[in-house]
């Protein structure tokens, strides 16, 4: 356990959230209409514990199995925690990812809308659902396509009963990320849907820009993964 790890992890977190009180108040935005989702993925307590414990709630993790060899401890001691799920979800894994995620970012496909509701028929736990666009129509990447994201909403709402909250997005890495974050924005306003999920380390502040409600920073606080 190494305490200058902790400390340095520290003082980046501090930096992210003045570069976004500042991002929000250039962009005329209120900060609390923006919230960092800190990217844990691949980091361990001695990175994750002093981060909680500097008043950090909400987290982003990208696997399932992870997660669950992580989370249930810091959740008891930090019962306040928000957990959100970053990357795909297997069906195999609904049932897991719904007992322990506050939050599933990554609906990116009717299987698992149909696994979540078929979920939430067993248990009293409704974490919070977001779709996953596929804003680039990357075939590599997850996400339902833009022209097809209307139509699957409507599917989780009449077909699946599922309340889905809001969008996310991961731009493509070699475009710059605005048109992407714009046209999620738009997908949502037709969709009445408040809440986006989009920009990371690199573009957070365009993001902010754009319309984010919750910015995913890893590398900027944990350091670069190995
Ligand atoms: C890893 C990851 C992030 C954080 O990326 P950084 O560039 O390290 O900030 C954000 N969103 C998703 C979906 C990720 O997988």
């Amino acid at each position: 356990m190494s305490d200058a790890l902790g400390s340095d992890v520290v003082a980046r977190l501090r930096q992210v959230r003045a570069e976004i009180d500042r991002a929000s108040r250039d962009a005329g935005r209120k900060k609390a209409d923006v919230t960092l989702v800190a990217v844990s993925k691949t980091y361990f307590a001695d990175a994750i514990v002093p981060v909680l414990e500097d008043g950090q709630r909400v987290f982003g993790e990208n696997r399932v199995q992870e997660s669950l060899a992580k989370w249930p401890e810091f959740k008891a001691r930090f019962p306040d925690v928000e957990l959100h799920l970053i990357g795909p979800l297997q069906s195999n894994k609904a049932k897991e990812a719904v007992a322990l995620f506050d939050v599933i970012e990554t609906v990116d496909r009717p299987s698992i809308a149909e696994a979540l509701s078929k979920e939430f028929l067993k248990t009293d736990r409704r974490p919070k659902l977001y779709v996953q666009v596929n804003t680039g129509e990357e075939v590599q990447k997850a996400g339902i396509p833009p022209l097809e994201a209307d139509a699957f909403l409507q599917r989780c709402r009449d077909e699946w009963h599922l309340p889905i909250e809001g969008l996310m997005c991961i731009p493509p890495v070699d475009e710059p990320p605005s048109a992407h974050f714009g046209l999620l924005r738009k997908i949502a306003e037709r969709n009445g849907l408040q809440t986006l999920s989009m920009g990371m380390s690199a573009d957070f502040e365009a993001a902010i820009q754009m319309g984010a409600t919750h910015v995913r920073v890893g590398s900027a606080i944990f350091g670069h993964r190995g």
